[in-house]
This record gives structure tokens, sequence and C-alpha cells, in this order.
């Protein structure tokens, strides 16, 4: 992302700022700096900027800001296009207030009873972010009221025409306060946007972020599709199968960094951190190490390593899938400097597939599928590099106090032969057992779903802007998606549920192959899973209504 701006010198309060450091963002994206600023005057806003940027936030933020907590009524309304990106965005909402708790958030959408959203309403909800349909019902009904509304907020505004909201869009706006603030993002700016923004918005101010040109350096790039789950297991395989001499793994956010150094560590390899919280001095330090090479795997932030200056870097690990095509290409820079060799590879978790693949329609990267190296791969190469270290050390001699020993034990009747496949077996066994099984995403259908470059264009909606794949919206639109679905559960993060339980959950009780179970998202009250879609009804009917730690399960499709 180009333009990094600090968040403190954006004139944020202190407890926003402590969340957004508690959620381990380190700068704005461009599109947060600048719409800061501009929501925080006053102004209505039309702003542009590819999905992934950060939009939530960039709106989040100041929205939020100016809210007053001692009033318990409606003073933020934020519209989304679908109930998944209604829960999303409310879930981000909510980290934002961490410190803030006197504000109370909302979401609402179709397919919830309606009377437990008015039974929510009830309690005093400042903010209400939803679909526009349910909106309208609230309205309706006068369950909702907006008088005293000061902000409001249309997310995804293209995708919200698209599906037919422009109507239910108008009337809302309408019944708010002609005073209202009014500010819309979209990833694309069609002409429908421009013609709403003329008739609701009061000289808006506009930004746009153009999505620059990006060129990736000639090395090998590769993708696994892992689990969040098996990621620690497939770096480290990874890392044994091409052995470098340095690499770096990245991760998205501070935490992230800290999480895998300590993971890393305790399986044995010389990993160290490097992100923006450290002094000066200790990055020195890492550095300093790095160099030397007594750092195997330096694991790193995208914003501490913009100052890495080192040329023979062999292998780039997107342990974590950049937030931004740019920092895939910032990224992967750091290795083939100066003409040398390197390697690039990318873990993918679920329908992160469709942002690599907008990262390759960017950059015109060519970044193909592997298959993640086996226990028994791992071996051999283990095997062939301590034979030729056995070798190495024969060349160097001065052995004779060990052949001694080895003397002594052919005298009680042991064979050579024995003794060496012995100490081989010693030595190659304990890093082996290092290693868990992995069950990987199913690969034959993958393969052929993402590996046809014509077709990573598809989502564009031409020069108006970048039409990426979005985490949700575009979803259903999307016919790789075809053959799978998403479902949202009723349980998350506060019910302590765990990938593994969802995946058993499924697998068990409605009899579905693990392995066809595709990204799972957990969230603090809900989950969403993809399931092949032969299987939806199938895994509604048999887990509806079950219990999981005493909560009755309710699982619907999500995109409804
Ligand atoms: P958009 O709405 O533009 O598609 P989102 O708001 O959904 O983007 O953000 C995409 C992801 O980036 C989210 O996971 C969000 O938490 C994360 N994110 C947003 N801002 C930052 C930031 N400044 N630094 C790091 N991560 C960020
Ligand atoms: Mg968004």
């Amino acid at each position: 992302m180009q333009l990094q701006q600090k968040f403190e010198e954006l004139g944020i309060s202190k407890e926003i700022l402590d969340a957004i450091k508690a959620m381990g963002f380190e700068e704005a994206t461009p599109i947060q700096s600048q719409s800061v600023n501009v929501i925080k005057s006053g102004r209505d806003l039309i702003a542009q900027s590819q999905t992934g940027t950060g939009k939530t936030a960039a709106f989040g933020i100041p929205s939020l800001e100016m809210l007053d907590e001692n009033d318990k009524t409606v003073q933020a309304i934020i519209l989304c296009p679908t109930r998944e990106l209604a829960i999303q965005v409310s879930e981000e909402f909510r980290k934002l207030l961490k410190f803030k708790q006197n504000l109370r958030v909302l979401p609402i959408y179709g397919g919830q009873p309606i009377d437990r959203q008015i039974m929510a309403l009830k309690k005093g909800v400042q903010v209400i972010i939803g679909t526009p349909g349910r909106f309208i019902d609230h309205l309706n009904r006068r369950t909702i009221k907006t008088d005293n509304v000061k902000i409001v907020i249309l997310d995804e505004a293209d995708e919200m025409l698209d599906m037919g909201f422009r109507e239910d869009i108008e009337e809302i706006l309408k019944t708010t306060p002609e005073e209202r603030q009014t500010v819309l993002f979209s990833a694309t700016m069609p002409k429908a946007i421009l013609d709403l923004s003329r008739r609701y918005l009061k000289d808006p101010e506009t930004i746009r972020i153009s999505p620059k040109e990006l060129t990736v350096p000639l090395i090998e790039q590769t993708y696994y599709e892992v689990t969040e789950h098996s990621k620690m297991e497939a770096l480290s395989r990874v890392v044994d199968i091409y052995n470098p001499t340095l690499s770096i793994a990245f991760c998205n956010t501070k935490k992230r960094v800290d999480e895998l150094v300590e993971k890393l560590q305790a399986r044995g390899y010389f990993a160290e951190g490097l992100h923006g919280d450290l002094k000066q001095h200790q990055r020195d330090n890492v550095m300093k190490k790095f160099r030397e090479g007594t750092i195997d795997i330096l694991v790193a932030t995208d914003v501490a390593a913009r100052g890495i200056d080192v040329d023979d870097i062999d292998l780039v690990i997107n342990y974590d899938l950049p937030q931004d095509e740019e920092y895939y290409v910032h990224r992967i820079g750091r290795t083939g400097r100066a003409g040398r060799s390197g390697r690039a590879c990318t873990f993918v978790v679920g329908r992160e597939i469709y942002k690599l693949r907008d990262v390759m329609a960017r950059t015109k990267a060519k970044i193909e599928r592997r298959k993640l190296p086996t226990i028994n791969e791992i071996a051999e190469v283990k095997a062939k590099l301590f034979i030729e270290k056995i070798k190495e050390e024969i060349d160097a001699g001065d052995l004779n106090k060990y052949i001694h020993m080895i003397e002594s034990l052919i005298a009680e009747d042991v064979a050579t032969l024995d003794i060496a496949a012995a100490l081989l077996k010693m030595e190659l066994g304990k890093d082996i057992e290092n290693h868990e099984e992995i069950i990987e995403p199913e690969w034959k259908n993958n393969n052929r779903r993402y590996d046809n470059n014509n077709n990573y264009n598809r989502n564009d909606r031409g020069q108006n802007g970048y039409r990426n794949d979005r985490s949700s919206g575009g979803y259903r639109n999307n016919r790789d998606d075809r053959d799978k679905e998403r479902l949202i559960l009723n349980v998350g993060k506060r019910n302590r549920i765990r990938p593994g339980d969802i995946v058993g959950a499924i697998a068990n009780e409605a009899n579905v192959p693990g392995r066809s179970i595709g990204g799972i998202e957990i969230f603090d009250d809900f989950t969403f899973v993809d399931v092949p879609m032969s299987y939806t009804s199938q895994i509604i009917s048999k887990l509806k209504n079950r219990r999981y730690k005493g909560i009755k399960l309710n699982v619907e499709r999500a995109s409804k």
C-alpha cells in the first residue's frame, strides 16, 4: 500500500488509537489516512479504493469518533449489501470500540428473527449496520428511529446497487435528517453511483486511490493451499525441503509475528521476529544475526521489513497472504536480488485463493500451485544433505578416535553397515519426528479451477477501477464458487470454538469428507464455513438444533 501514514498523526482519540494497536494495524492505508480527515471535518464523501485496502476502518474510525456515548439513540447507520458483510463490519467496529464500551453496535439483516433484533434495539444502540432490506422492515415497524442520525455510510455501494437495493437505499436516505453526513465507499465507481451521489450527497469530497502498476521479479513463485491449522507444519516442511540459508516469513500483524516466532522456536528453528514494536537496538541486533546467518527464519511484518538490506535471501514465505497486491510485490522482491535465484511461497487458506488470483491478475505473476512436500520427501532431502555432510567429514579426516570406537563394536560382532544405518536413523529420525500429518484441501478440483490465466480478470469491470474478489459480496457471482457454498453458524470465539470442532462436527455428524470442507472464519459470535454445495442441505439438516456446549446450533446459508 502506498503512502503509509501513522495513525497517531490522524488526530484520533486515545481509546480508538489503543484499539487500532490491539488490532495489530501498524500504519494507516492510503484510503484510511485520506478518509479520516474528510469524514471528521463533517463533509460528505465519495471514496473509491480496491477491495482489501481497509475501507471498513477508513469509515469506522472517524464515524465512531463522532458519536455521543451518552446519547442512546441511533446516530450512525451503515448499509452493506449482504449479511455476511454486515457481520464483518460490525465485528471490526466492535474491535475499534474495545476501549469505548458505551457505544453499542448492532448488525441487522434478513434471515435472523426480527423479534430478537427488536429486543436488542430496545436496549439502546447507537450504530446500526445492516442490509437495506431488513433496515426498511424496521423502519416500517418503527423499531428504528432515525431522527438523531448524524451519518449514513454506504459500504460497498457498487455491490448494493448491483443487487437492486437502490430504492431501499434512497428511502433510507430520505427518512434520515437532511443535515446528516453521507459517505459512500465503493471498490468501483459505475455511473449509477455517481447518479445516486449527485442526488443525495452535498458537495462531496472525492477520494480515489488508484492501483499502482506493479511488476514482480522473475523468480519462482508457488502457492500452497493450507488451513490455518496446518500453516505451521506447512512452513516447517517448506523450510525443510528447500533448506534455505536465509529466509523471511511474512505475517500480517505483530501479534502473528510473535506467535509464529514462538512456535518456530519451540520446534527448534532459529527464528526471530521483526516488527514495529522493537526498539532500534533490538532491531539492529536481529538484523545483525540475520546477516551473519545465525537466524534461519526471520519473521516480519511488511512495515518492519521495509528497511531490510540483505541481498542473498533465498526464500520468502507469505505465511499470511498479504492484504494488498503491492505488499506481495514488495515481499517477494526481497529475494532474487542482484541476479541471484530466489523463491517465493505463499500460503492460501480457503477463499484467500481469490485474493491470490487478484494478485496474479494485477501483477501478471505466474504463481503455481504446489503440493506440500510429504514427510517422506523431507526425509529424503534430509538424508541426502546428511550424507553430503558425512562425505565432507570423511574428506576432512581426523577420524581416528571414532574409528577406534567402531572397531571395538565390530569386535563385538556388530556389522559396520548396521552401525552406519543406526546412526543415520538416529540423526534423521529426530527431524522427522517433529512433523505432523496434514490433510491438504482437495487438489484435483482446485488445480483446474485456478490455473486458467484467462479467467483471472473475469470480475473486472473495466477502466473504472479494480474489481477484486471480495471476501463476500461477489461470492455468489463467481463461477468458480459453484461447487462451494458458505454457511453461517451461531457459535464463535466466545463459545471457544476451534476450526477442528467445526470440521469434526460437519465431518462426523453430516458424514461429509473432512478434506472437502473449505475455509473457516471464526468471529466472536459467528462462524463461516465453506462446504461443497452438494452437501449443504445435508449439513444444515443434521446440524440444525443440535447442541454445542449447551447452545442450540443454528446453521444457515450465509448468502441469503
Ligand atoms: P475493504 O473494505 O477495503 O475490502 P477491509 O476493511 O475489509 O477492506 O480490510 C481488509 C483487511 O485488512 C481486514 O482484515 C482489516 O482488518 C485489515 N486492515 C485494515 N486496515 C489495516 C491496516 N491499517 N493495517 C493492517 N491491516 C489492516
Ligand atoms: Mg469492505
